[in-house]
């Protein structure tokens, strides 16, 4: 179907070129064992409480960490009845802050292949999801900005969203290749406009955006990590 490699390659950033969900897993992780000293939860209970607090969240505060906050404070009062204390609240603020200022950790191999691309004179992309003023901060710390000829931050990744981007770029969907580790926002709607979509999974995947991969789609790949992916371009 595809005869000649795409001429714009987007990437996703978080977890596709840089270390993310970890940080989420962590900070998680040490909000339980502040609530600890409150209540009586299974694990699974809190995690599940908080999971829907940030679902029922996301239409008001979008993605990203500072809603991931303001979820993980509306869980603990919700689920501590009001009782738990202002120092603690603070713990958690504080939880978020240092998420927002932690050093954005590039994944292995991501320089190399940006390099190897560029040089092979393909125009790349980056399309992120989430807050802002994070995504731009985080783009600045990761030091990738250069290879990239256009970023884009977007408040969410579905068909009308890229279609709205290839369209402003004037770049036809035959010419154009997402990569990224979440099926549900860099694969299925890219391959939807007919365009190429190249799946490199992450070994965690936060639980919204969980999908299962498309079967025997022309348009797509999946790698088992990013610096197979000059190689699986193939043609040219
Ligand atoms: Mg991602």
């Amino acid at each position: 179907m595809f005869t000649t490699p795409p001429r714009v390659i987007a990437f996703d950033g978080d977890d596709t070129l840089w270390r993310n969900e970890d940080l989420f897993t962590l900070s998680q992780a040490r909000y339980r064992a502040i609530l600890a000293a409150h209540v009586d939860l299974e694990v699974h209970d809190l995690d599940a409480r908080l999971a829907a607090v940030e679902r029922r969240n996301l239409a008001t505060y979008g993605y990203g960490v500072k809603g991931f906050t303001l979820s993980m404070i509306e869980t603990a009062i919700d689920i501590t009845q009001g009782a738990i204390p202002a120092g603690d609240i603070a713990v958690i603020l504080r939880l978020g802050q240092s998420m927002l200022i932690h050093p954005t950790e590039v994944l292995d191999g991501v320089r190399e292949v940006l390099a190897t691309l560029k040089a092979r004179d393909h125009e790349l992309w980056l399309i992120t999801k989430g807050d802002l003023f994070d995504q731009e901060s985080k783009i600045a710390r990761s030091g990738l900005e250069p290879f990239f000829e256009r970023i884009e931050i977007v408040s969410e990744k579905d068909q009308a969203t890229y279609r709205r981007i290839l369209r402003r770029a004037g770049v036809d969907a035959a010419e154009f290749a997402m990569v990224g580790n979440t099926v549900r926002s860099d694969i299925l709607p890219v391959l939807a406009l007919g365009a190429r979509a190249f799946h490199v999974p992450y070994h965690t995947t936060w639980a919204h955006e969980a999908a299962d991969a498309p079967e025997g789609h022309a348009g797509f790949v999946v790698l088992e990590g990013i610096g197979d992916l000059p190689e699986a371009l193939g043609v040219g």
